[in-house]
This record gives C-alpha cells, structure tokens and sequence, in this order.
C-alpha cells in the first residue's frame, strides 16, 4: 500500500517506514510531484497536520498523512505549543530556540518569586513539561487522527549531543538524563512521535 507522508525530513521516514514494516510504501509529497511548501497555518497540532494531510490529498488524491509537533511548557501556560519550530524565529533554530525556552523560565521564576514576596500565594516554579505529536491520516478521503505524548521536565541547562531539536534541555519521566543522551532506539521507543505512529500502523495493519 502506498502513502503519502507529509515530510522531506530523511529521518522522519526512516522512522515511520520501520514502525509501519512491510506493505507499506512511503512516499514523499516531491515524488507525488508537490514541489511547493505545504502551508500550515493552523492554530493548533491537530489542525495543522489536518491542513497538511488535507492540501496532499487534495492535490493527489492519493492516501497520504501528516504529522506535526509542540513542546507545552506549563510554567509558560503552554507555550511554545503550535510555534515550536519558530519560537525564536522564521529560521527555526533549534540552539535560539533553547535559549528562548530557558530565557522565557526563568522570566516566569522571578516573577512568581516577586509576587511571593509580596505576600501574594502563588504556585512554585514547575518544569513540567510535555511534547505532544498530532498525526492526520487521509484514507480513502476519510480522516482519521493518532496522538501521542511524551511527558517530562525541561533541564536548568543542556546536556548531550544526540537527537535533535529542544532534545538537549528535554529530560523524559524515569530518566534522569536528557534525551539528548538517549540512544536513538530508547528515544523512538518513548517519543511522541513513536507513539502516535504506532497507533497508527496498529489502525492501518487492523482496518478490516
Ligand atoms: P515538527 O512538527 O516535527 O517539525 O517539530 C516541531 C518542533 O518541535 C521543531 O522545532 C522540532 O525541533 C521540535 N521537536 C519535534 N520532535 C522533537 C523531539 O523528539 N525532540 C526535540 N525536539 C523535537
């Protein structure tokens, strides 16, 4: 079976083409001939790997789906949530976007130690937080949505080098290191993005 998947990332496809295993084709939007970007412009996950799986299927009417991703910080009110990618910028650059996230807690820390001082009652500072994967699939022009999470705390700083992304400030839940420092097969086993795709292959390999 072929589908569309809405990424040119190499590593994305390699992760969803060893989860979905055989019988399954993955094809990328070039190859289906979308050469331009695939807008995303949604306020939320969801509705942002809806607007990608829909514009490919609308232009191929092929099966196809997409997925996107968000940090939720709660101390930030869950924020970088949908602006991720471009917390600190169009150039979406992951050690800018660090700095951002790290800069942006401790603003919040001093504040809400301010306002204790003033005798006010306030929560404690929390670093919980959580990346949220929402996947859209297009199945014969039917929509179908797989989500997967993976909570944690952000770190005061960073550490290892593997991974990618906010991976170097991001300490999973039963880990003490951040997932930088995970191989990637103990990553992929605990990621948002690893769930949300194998809820999805589970769906695709049980559909009668
Ligand atoms: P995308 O939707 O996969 O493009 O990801 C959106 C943003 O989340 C980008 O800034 C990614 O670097 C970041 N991101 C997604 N997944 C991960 C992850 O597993 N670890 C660290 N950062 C991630």
């Amino acid at each position: 079976m072929k589908i569309v998947f809405a990424t040119g990332n190499v590593g994305k496809l390699k992760e969803a083409a060893e989860i979905l295993g055989e019988g399954f084709e993955l094809v990328t939007p070039a190859s289906a001939g979308i050469v331009e970007e695939i807008p995303e412009t949604g306020n939320t996950l969801r509705a942002n790997s809806l607007q990608k799986a829909q514009y490919l299927f609308d232009k191929t009417g092929m099966d196809c789906f997409a997925d996107d991703t968000g940090l939720e910080v709660d101390i930030l009110g869950g924020a970088p949530g949908v602006q991720t990618a471009r917390y600190a910028g169009e150039a979406k650059d992951p050690s800018a976007n660090i700095d951002r996230l790290l800069r942006e807690m401790a603003r919040r820390e001093i504040e809400a130690s301010d306002i204790r001082s003033l005798g006010i009652d306030t929560p404690h500072a929390t670093r919980r937080a959580r990346f949220r994967t929402s996947i859209t699939l297009i199945l014969g022009g039917e929509r179908h949505f797989f989500d997967g999470t993976m909570e944690g705390r952000i770190a005061l700083d960073r550490s290892g080098k593997g991974g990618f992304g906010y991976d170097p400030v991001f300490i999973p839940d039963g880990y003490d290191v951040t997932a930088a420092e995970l191989s990637p097969g103990e990553k992929n086993a605990i990621s948002h993005r690893g769930k949300a795709l194998r809820a999805m292959a589970e769906y695709l390999k049980n559909r009668t």
